[in-house]
């Protein structure tokens, strides 16, 4: 087994969309960013502290193994906050058995059943009553990922299930998923029949599978381009933001016709422009890279972007101002730190304790949405009721 699969549920579902994404992005450089490597420690604390909770871990060994996490230069004091938001959720799903179920983080599982070569990583598996659990802890700040649907989730299930079905038969009847993604404040889960989900990995996942790992079928841009490693120089992207076609509906008004767009035409054009920026987004950063790497797209070039000045050495030049005479309230201001910096800082439990009650959330500002969005719709007369309370 490889490191990576080719078919890696983490990007299920984006192969499931597109079948042959897999085999093109593999022609493509790799890169793996700062925030996938804060990720991989802050999965290491989260697993930590579910073997605190659930083994009988020595403190000693405990405190030895979180010295090391803390020594890498990625730590932030936030992880063991958002670990310990993961352990008790797990903590309080365990309880909710009348007998102890079975519980182990770090859970490796083969879903070439489903998916050639695939496997996968489950952060926590619980087996309690006739229910299978797998609870998937994510880091990023970025976008909130949602259990329902997730395909990720359903085939750890599926991998799951081949590795403890021997063990525990036909008790097994229910598979839950959980994704706990703290930082976002977000929480989702789904629940299905062992029976539904088998009947999805043969009729859904396993076509699919054949196709992508034959890289075959057709290309087919949608927003799972996002993390593709061809979402820049993919021609099947390009041909859909590019195509005049998509904006028919906006071309120059005909003899009599009114020279402006209508509110529903601005509907359709928003949803249908929304994939363009993203897109154009995606080129601006691959040609920036390849200018910076000594290539050449024609007709761009890099360039300084705005630079903004700054002390060689703060404390002495501040010290200089003030030797001379200018005073120290004129260099200095004093602005306490933001709410979520002192959260973090104190940390939530006792921060919650202590100023819990003079915290108040008014209204966000209105922002466009689309109709898909889960918010409920903004209500100018809910938010000046809020604002009045
Ligand atoms: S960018 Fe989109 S359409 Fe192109 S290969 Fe990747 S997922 Fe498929």
């Amino acid at each position: 087994m490889s490191a990576h699969a080719l078919l890696s549920p983490s990007a299920a579902h984006r192969w499931l969309n597109c079948t042959p994404a897999p085999r093109l992005e593999a022609t493509l450089p790799e890169s793996t960013s700062e925030y996938a490597e804060e990720g991989r420690l802050a999965h290491s604390v989260c697993e930590l502290a579910a073997r605190k909770k659930f083994t009988l871990m020595k403190p000693s060994a405990y405190n030895t193994a979180l010295k090391k996490l803390k020594a890498d230069p990625l730590w932030s004091d936030e992880m063991l906050t958002t670990a310990g938001v993961y352990a008790e959720h797990l903590a309080e799903r365990a309880m909710s058995y009348q007998n102890t179920p079975y519980v182990t983080p770090e859970v490796k599982v083969d879903i070439s059943d489903y998916v050639p070569e695939a496997f996968g990583t489950c952060d926590c598996v619980m087996i309690g009553g006739d229910e299978l659990i797998i609870t998937d802890y994510k880091h990023g700040k970025g976008v909130p990922v949602s259990a329902e649907g997730n395909p990720q989730m359903r085939l750890y299930a599926l991998g799951a299930l081949r590795k403890y079905r021997p063990l525990y038969g036909d008790t097994i009847r229910r598979v839950s998923f959980y994704i706990d993604q703290p930082r976002l404040d977000s929480y989702s889960g789904e629940t299905m029949t062992v029976e539904d989900l088998t009947t999805w990995g043969e009729s859904e996942v396993k076509p699919k599978a054949a196709l992508a790992y034959a890289g075959e079928g057709s290309y087919a841009p949608g927003e799972w381009c996002r993390f593709c490693r061809a979402k820049a120089q993919c021609r099947a992207r390009a041909g859909v933001h590019t195509a005049l076609e998509d904006f028919k509906d906006a071309q120059p008004p005909t003899a009599g016709g009114s020279p402006l767009l209508t509110d529903a035409e601005i509907g359709g054009l928003l949803h249908r422009a929304e994939g363009l920026i993203k897109w154009y987004d995606s080129l601006r950063e691959y040609a920036l890279g390849a200018l910076l790497d000594g290539g050449v797209i024609p007709g761009w070039k890099a360039v300084e972007g705005r630079s903004v000045r700054q002390w060689t050495d703060q404390d002495k030049a501040l010290e200089t101002i003030i030797s001379a005479g200018i005073d120290r309230a004129v260099v200095y201001d004093l602005v306490p730190k933001t709410l979520a910096q002192l959260e973090k800082m104190i940390g939530a439990p006792q921060f919650s304790e202590l100023v819990g009650g003079l915290i108040a959330k008014p209204p966000g500002k209105p922002a466009l949405a689309p109709e898909s969005d889960k918010r409920p719709a903004y209500s100018g007369a809910a938010a000046d009721f809020a604002e009045a309370t």
